[in-house]
């Protein structure tokens, strides 16, 4: 399809470079303002001798300002970032614990309509608009995918299909029904639909699918590419984060080629994960971000652990926020497998481009004596006969050479049937771990 490149907010979408900034100045005084509000952030910006906007005179000052870590969030928890009364805030969210005791976000009224629209506006500029159906296969409660993604479609003006995540079968038959022209949903379980809709004999012809947001996890151009071809869909890579509201932090536009940060929203930053100094542009970091688009609860350079870089080159669309680098991974992700650090990233890259590797896979980490054992476990394609041993050892074998060769540890390979790994229906889990944790 030609990309038509429609703006959703024409006039911030394409702000020049200066505008953006004076903008983004603006709502930075703003933020610093009602974070020296807070039970949290006061005395700290009091130790950085900022006693409030007045203090913020350009965004270089940006730098003076602390990071806030996870960790500051789960010890002021519940109350301690709100910084306007409680009768003010109508809703909270929370992040869904991959890492640990999950994390609660407030938002007052207004929280709520900006954060819509920006949610809006990303799924606008992948082409959707309100003759589309959505169907959102994500799970609501708590977690902001599920509400956030709805009230986005709505405001877009799209169907909306509150479907929430799992279920197969029922998925199928909205989509049949209801003629579902969008979906939302994590990459692994878009995977695991086109592995249920061959099983379960569902007729590409019986749906009228062209597109999908994925997100909530990383996954490779690879996975990505995979899922387009077999699904017969356009995959575009939704990024946010609980802490920054949840989606409509930064998405793919019609030239797919990297996530718009919608900088009128949020600053962003990339830093060196240890030396929290700044990275060069292009160089991959630690991605930090402070929120401006929220009143109810303040967030400065929070340490997001994601691990991304900017292209600064201008994009096709003519979009002028910057474009933020499929994100590979989280630096707490990383694996250190006989001394050599590894992240689960580069596993996916090489398997997902085996073209007879089926869809899931699992890594597994174990202590064999004093030494790490690393086991990729994959599941085939339904073009492998799991009965021919010739092939299959050869497939297993080519498989194994090229992980040598692109992360230069040995792995043992187990190819598995179609189906035998588990499914989760959110984020899946892609790393068993079971090593002594003081290792
Ligand atoms: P949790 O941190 O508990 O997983 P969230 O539900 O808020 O909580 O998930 C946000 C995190 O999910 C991000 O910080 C990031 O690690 C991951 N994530 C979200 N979208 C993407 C994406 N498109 N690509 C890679 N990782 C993503
Ligand atoms: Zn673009």
């Amino acid at each position: 399809m030609a990309p038509s490149y429609q703006y959703w907010h024409p006039e911030m979408e394409t702000l020049s470079r200066p505008e953006l900034e004076a903008h983004q100045l603006r709502q930075l005084k703003r933020m610093v303002s009602n974070a020296s509000r807070t039970e949290f952030y006061r005395p700290r910006l009091l130790e950085a001798g900022i006693r409030g906007e007045a203090d913020i005179r350009s965004l270089a000052d940006l730098k003076r300002l602390p990071f806030t870590t996870k960790h500051d969030l789960r010890a002021s928890f519940p109350y301690g970032m709100l910084c306007i009364p409680l009768e003010e805030v109508i809703r909270l969210h929370a992040s869904s614990g991959t890492t640990g005791t999950p994390t609660t976000i407030y938002f007052n009224r207004e929280d709520i309509r900006r954060w819509t629209g920006f949610v809006a506006r990303s799924i606008y500029s992948t082409g959707c608009n309100k003759t589309d159906v959505f169907q959102n296969m994500i799970t609501y409660g708590l977690f902001t995918g599920g509400l956030g993604f709805h009230a986005g479609g709505e405001e877009v003006g799209m169907l909306v299909i509150p479907s929430g995540s799992g279920n197969t079968t029922r998925q199928f038959k909205f989509m049949q029904d209801f003629g579902t022209t969008v979906v939302h949903a994590t990459p692994s379980f878009l995977l695991h639909v086109e592995a249920k809709m061959r099983e379960e004999g569902v007729n590409r012809e019986s749906i009228r699918l062209k597109r999908a947001f994925a997100g909530a996890e990383p996954y490779s151009e690879d996975t990505r590419r995979r899922i387009e071809e077999l699904l017969r869909i356009d995959v575009y890579n939704s990024y946010g984060l609980s802490e920054m509201n949840g989606p409509g932090v930064a998405f793919e536009c019609q030239a797919k080629n990297g996530l718009h940060i919608w900088e009128d929203g949020y600053i962003a930053e990339i830093v060196h994960p240890e030396t929290l100094e700044p990275v060069r542009d292009g160089e991959v970091g630690e991605l930090v971000l402070t929120i401006l688009c929220r009143e109810a609860m303040p967030l400065l350079r929070y340490r997001t652990r994601d691990l991304s870089a900017f292209y600064t080159e201008p994009c096709p669309c003519g979009r002028t926020h910057r474009r933020l680098r499929r994100i590979t991974g989280r630096t707490d992700d990383m694996l250190i497998i006989n001394g050599v650090n590894l992240f689960p990233s580069q596993i996916e890259e090489v398997i997902m481009a085996v073209k007879e590797v089926g869809n899931n896979y699992l890594i597994v980490v174990e202590k064999e004596g004093v030494l790490d054992r690393l086991t990729i476990k994959i599941e085939v394609g339904p073009t492998i006969f799991m009965d021919d041993t010739r092939p299959l050892n050869a497939l297993r074998e080519r498989i194994r050479k090229t992980l040598q060769a692109a992360i230069t540890i040995n792995a043992r390979v187990e190819l598995l049937e179609p189906g035998s790994l588990p499914v989760s229906e959110g984020k899946a889990t892609r790393v068993l771990d079971s090593r002594p944790r003081d290792v």
